[in-house]
């Protein structure tokens, strides 16, 4: 094995076994994102808890709706970019019929990775055959915009704010590539092209979210909704989720993130061979500091 593609052994130190919470009662699943010592940062621990809880709701016929939160003050700041847990170079058992990522050389590590635990399972779980609520606080950023957009349903809380800055990275857009169909163009080019973030009372303005509330009546309201889609018919609310899905699809939705990842690959790729570093020789902190800068327009 050349030492190009040796697995690199990198240090994960991780702050919990539970990096997501799962709970249900009265037909609804409450899948909640639990490193708030973080801001919800995803690291691969968490995103295959997610599947996990994901399926675990899919499977149980009693639950009738999901909830997906963040727990703290965050709904979630992003994929983890620089915590004590980041584990990109880890293995782990994969949702899809993909390879391992850990022991391939140049931009095939990350394309493979990224096909796994970012575009493959956002797409399962905006597919999953029962309605979706995200309940957002706080921030909501980056690879925390593609957990909110996933859902069917979203409600914010009045602080809750929405920004996605990877072009700062040189990268045209997170991974699930949905910016253009939850936002009209114009505004889906403002949103990337400077990074500002967008506040909840904003977004709503287009459609991007459905129902914003006081911080501390976040959670009655989603429990209010769950309970309303949890006395409907199973079957008709899975079809009705997928017309609309559908739809979307034939709009160009899948093909136009098809074509999008490949150009964030093309940008990783690039960064890598021009600094050595795929993120544009970004880190958490410097990402940190700049989305701050950058704050409500
Ligand atoms: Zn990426």
């Amino acid at each position: 094995m050349s030492d190009l593609i040796e697995p690199r052994k990198v240090d994960i130190e991780y702050e919990t076994d539970e990096p997501v919470l799962y709970r249900s009662a009265d037909g609804v699943a409450w899948i909640t994102m639990n490193r708030p010592k973080f801001h919800n940062a995803q690291n691969s621990q968490m995103t295959y808890a997610l599947d996990a809880a994901f399926r675990r709701a899919v499977d149980d016929d009693a639950v009738r709706v999901i909830v997906l939160a963040g727990n703290g003050k965050h709904f979630s700041a992003g994929h983890d970019i620089g915590t004590p847990g980041r584990d990109v170079h880890k293995s782990f058992e994969r949702a899809q019929l993909l390879p391992d990522h850990t022991n391939k050389p140049g931009a095939e590590l990350l394309y493979t990775r990224e096909q796994e635990v970012y575009l493959g399972m956002c797409r399962r779980w905006r597919d999953v055959p029962k309605p979706t609520i995200a309940m957002v606080q706080g921030a909501c950023i980056a690879g925390g915009l593609m957990l909110a957009w996933v859902c069917d349903l979203i409600v914010a809380s009045e602080d809750a704010f929405f920004q996605d800055p990877v072009q700062r990275m040189g990268i045209p857009g997170v991974e699930y590539f949905a910016h253009a169909f939850e936002l009209p163009p114009r505004v889906a080019k403002e949103f990337l092209l400077l990074g500002e973030r967008m506040s909840a009372q904003r977004a709503y303005g287009f459609g991007m979210v459905n129902r914003v509330v006081p911080r501390e009546q976040l959670q009655a309201e989603v429990e209010g909704m769950a309970a309303n889609l949890a006395a409907k018919g199973r079957l008709g609310l899975w079809l009705t989720k997928q017309a609309v899905n559908h739809v979307e699809d034939l709009r160009g939705k899948r093909t136009a993130m098809d074509a999008v990842f490949h150009m964030h690959h093309f940008a990783h790729a690039q960064s890598d061979l021009t600094q050595g570093n795929p993120l544009g020789g970004q880190d958490a902190r410097s990402m940190a500091a700049g989305n701050k800068q950058q704050g409500d327009a």
